[in-house]
């Protein structure tokens, strides 16, 4: 059996078969809509835009996303293709006119020999052949069920209950500090997965006030089924007493401030390390509905983070996706079920870009599979090759959350600081990620 099977025509599941279909294997998408909808999708389109019609910054130079961009047009994406015929003046985004863009890659799909449609919902974990899932983060229920069946309850999540990632350079260590609860035995600061920001009880109730004030998104309908299965929101907790936040995720129990020790904190933020690379912390237990410019308001309240900034903010919606660090090996195959690869925002990626990517991927590695080659995915030094190395490997499995590609993401450039500095490390991250893309694309 030499086809390769693609679960989902969206973002991941068109660019993994057009991928596919140009090395020359035969594909057959099986899509569910238009015969079965989801509560975001309107049209019957493969690749439709869900929510807003931007791929965000097409700045290939100082930004990560606009370095995908670039390594999509560079492998033929077949999403960016279509992004740039139907491209409308943004600045610096790439925002596209949604409909014709959805239907130019429909099209397009559609005329390629080797690729067929078969409009149908995929209800259950195929025995063999050759597969890709790429159902995204509004997965059909049953098909979602059989995933859980395969993987274990605690792997298939259903919701992202996302707390915000700071970058670690951008926190002031002059206020915080390493330290686990109850030290936990580590005695170097890179043992330590804990760093710590304290506050007094006139900050925390500043705090408190600030966080109840803020504008909250709403949710949309069908989407808060099962939701407070999940982890409350930071607001709502606040909303249930002023002191919830304070005997919950901020409870200052265990902790010494090591540059003030006689002084006990009345509330402690507490962020954990997010990657093997230390340059990301996660903002332990501050899932929200805040809108993002309130976030940003309000977590610069927390001392140390006065200056922070964000490689993501909180937020919480419904997404399917898999543990990918402990499901997935870094060829996207399902561990117990190799014949099987998943690809797309299930895999825990986050964007419509990220997801195309991790569909351009899987269907280069199931064609080269199908074809008797083995493919290995690009370097980690690439926009491409830093998310995948971050969903099957890098991420921390036990608190692992959907993820936008971000420099953080990327093996560190050291330069000097400033502004400047930022501008010239940017560049040295797209270049090197360029000569390491086309290594890979050549090899
Ligand atoms: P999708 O594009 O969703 O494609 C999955 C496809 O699989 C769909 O066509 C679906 O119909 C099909 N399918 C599902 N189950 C089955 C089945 N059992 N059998 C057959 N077919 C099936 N990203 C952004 O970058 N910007 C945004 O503004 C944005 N807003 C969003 C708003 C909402 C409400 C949601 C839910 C998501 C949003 N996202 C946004 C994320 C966005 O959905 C993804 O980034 C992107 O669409 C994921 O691509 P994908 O191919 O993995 O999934």
């Amino acid at each position: 059996e030499k086809t390769l099977h693609i679960v989902g025509g969206g973002m991941a599941g068109a660019e993994a078969a057009w991928q596919a279909a140009n090395m020359g294997v035969h594909v057959v998408i099986h899509e569910m809509r238009p015969k079965v909808g989801t509560f975001a999708h309107r049209t019957g389109h493969l690749a439709e835009m869900v929510c807003s019609n931007s791929f965000r910054s097409d700045d290939d130079q100082q930004n990560a996303v606009g370095l995908l961009h670039w390594e999509m047009r560079a492998a033929g994406g077949i999403i960016m293709a279509a992004a740039h015929a139907h491209r409308l003046p943004a600045g610096g985004a790439l925002a596209v006119d949604r409909d014709p863009f959805a239907a130019w890659v429909t099209e397009k799909l559609l005329a390629h020999p080797l690729i067929s449609v078969s409009y149908e919902e995929i209800t259950a974990l195929p025995d063999d052949g050759h597969w890709i899932i790429a159902t995204g983060p509004l997965t059909s229920g049953a098909l979602a069920e059989a995933i859980r069946a395969e993987t274990g309850a605690d792997a298939l999540a259903f919701f992202d209950a996302i707390a915000p990632i700071v970058y670690a350079e951008s926190i002031d260590m002059s206020v915080a500090w390493m330290q686990s609860r109850y030290d936990k035995g580590e005695t170097t600061a890179e043992q330590t997965a804990y760093m710590n920001c304290p506050m007094t009880r006139d900050q925390y109730e500043a705090f408190i006030d600030a966080l109840l004030a803020a504008e909250k998104t709403e949710f949309k309908e069908g989407e808060t089924a099962g939701y407070f299965d999940g982890c409350l929101p930071i607001e709502v907790m606040a909303e249930r007493g002023r002191e919830t936040l304070r005997f919950g995720p901020m409870k200052p129990v265990g902790l010494t401030n090591a540059h003030d020790p006689q002084v006990k904190a009345y509330a402690v933020v507490q962020l954990r390390r997010d990657n093997k690379l230390g340059t990301l912390y996660n903002m332990v237990g501050f899932q929200t509905k805040m809108k993002y410019g309130a976030q940003t308001a309000v977590f610069k309240l927390i001392p140390g983070l006065e200056n922070a900034s964000f490689a993501r903010l909180g937020g919480i919606h419904r997404n399917t996706f898999l543990n990918s660090p402990t499901l997935l090996d870094d060829r996207m195959r399902l561990r117990s079920r190799p014949h099987i690869r998943f690809a797309g925002q299930v895999t825990g990626v986050e964007g419509y870009v990220e997801s195309a990517a991790m569909g351009l991927l899987a269907g280069r590695m199931a064609a080269a599979e199908i074809l008797g080659r083995d493919l290995a995915p690009p370097p980690p030094e690439t926009a491409t090759g830093a998310l995948i190395t971050h969903i099957t490997g890098g991420a921390d499995a036990k608190t692992f959350q959907p993820m936008n590609v971000n420099f953080g993401l990327f093996p560190p450039i050291d330069a000097k600081g400033g502004r400047r500095g930022r501008k010239d490390r940017y560049k040295a991250y797209t270049d090197r990620a360029k000569e390491a893309f086309t290594g890979w694309l050549n090899g």
